[in-house]
């Protein structure tokens, strides 16, 4: 089997859910992909993913590039076998990592330049060679190489990053078979609109917004949604990349996105923040030495079905490292969950209602 397709079932306003089904692997819409940047979900195995629910995930070339390098992920006979991971997976370009500040790189229009932080070798990308690299990895969808301006950006930065990002996505439409473009664009409107309008003309499998959730305020980020919801088209899936937040997520599949990444729920578990129906609470708060319930009483995941609030505080205090993923299988199952509720409620038409009332209770 190979090819990619989007269906979407029903639609409530702008929010919509559906089935992506790319090279036979299948995963419904609203989705959520946690990150595995260096081909792990940190404290999780490739069995606790499916358990949990998780359909895709997305890892990131660049780090894969330095370690453990494409040759041995094409010699292992892809990333789905090196992973053990038959569910869908996405790679993302890295050119967020590759041109932000702290990573040494420099850059033209014609290509990346980067040092690897392990062993020191310099590492020349095109966009072309990007997405053959993301190609050899056997990704299933790759993501263009963009470029993203620093928040705040000046204008001249922004325009510098429009061109060179709407440049670079022709080439990496020419170059590959399944690709996701990505718009740029910062929180000015008329650049934000013009960079999705580009990126929607080219033709790409679906499209993605980039550069966004870095430390803007959320109302921008929230209006930069709403663009990316208006002016990407409707038959093709809608991705927000970079958005782990319950609250963000509902606004953005409220504003039309359908896919969804992070690692904010998996972090969070690690510093002793866990998602509740309530909202956040800290595990490692006195409150829990007795407490002998599960981390969310509504929750069937199998930290909830196993575990109670005293023993993981308790793990967390002797510094006995499974507590790590006891929190993390916990708040990815709480994402994955909210994924198919949104999508039950959007079938039903009370996607809105189901929103409101997550909210009001929901407390950050
Ligand atoms: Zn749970």
């Amino acid at each position: 089997m190979s090819g990619f397709e989007f269906v979407s079932r029903a639609t409530e306003g702008r929010a919509r859910t559906g089935k992506l089904t790319v090279n036979g692997r299948e995963a419904e819409t609203p989705l959520f992909m946690p990150v595995a940047t260096k081909a792990g979900v940190k404290t999780l195995t490739s069995e606790d993913l499916r358990q949990i629910g998780v359909e895709a995930l997305i890892t990131n070339v660049y780090h894969l590039i330095m370690r453990p390098g494409i040759q041995i992920i094409e010699d292992a006979g892809g990333l789905h076998e090196f992973m053990n991971w038959d569910g869908i997976i996405f790679t993302d370009s890295g050119g967020f990592q590759m041109i932000r500040d702290g990573f040494k790189s420099s850059l033209d229009s014609e290509k990346v330049k980067f040092k690897s932080e392990i062993d020191g070798a310099v590492h020349e990308l095109t966009p072309e060679k990007n997405i053959e690299i993301q190609e050899k990895m056997d990704t299933d969808v790759a993501m263009c190489l963009d470029h993203c301006p620093p928040y705040p950006a000046e204008s001249e930065e922004l325009k510098i990053s429009l061109e060179r990002t709407a440049h670079w996505a022709k080439r990496c439409r020419e170059a590959g078979k399944v690709v996701f473009g990505i718009s740029q664009g910062g929180t000015d409107p008329g650049s934000r609109k013009k960079s999705c309008r580009q990126i929607a003309e080219i033709g790409f499998e679906g499209n993605a917004l980039g550069g966004l959730s870095i430390g803007e305020p959320k109302e921008d980020m929230y209006a930069m949604t709403s663009i990316g919801g208006e002016v990407f088209p409707e038959d093709k899936p809608r991705y927000f990349m970079g958005l782990g937040s319950p609250e963000d997520i509902l606004e953005a599949i409220e504003r039309g996105m359908d896919i969804f990444d992070s690692a904010y729920p998996t972090r969070n578990a690690r510093h002793r923040s866990v998602f509740t129906n309530e909202g956040t609470i800290r595990i490692d708060k006195s409150a829990y030495k007795d407490d002998h319930t599960p981390l969310d009483p509504d929750c069937d995941c199998p930290t909830c079905d196993n575990y109670t609030r005293a023993y993981i505080r308790h793990l967390c205090k002797s510094n006995e490292l499974a507590w790590m993923k006891l929190t993390s299988v916990h708040n990815l199952y709480f994402i994955i969950e909210l994924m198919k509720k949104s999508r039950e409620a959007i079938m039903d038409g009370e996607f809105k209602e189901f929103k409101d009332g997550f909210m009001q209770k929901y407390k950050r």
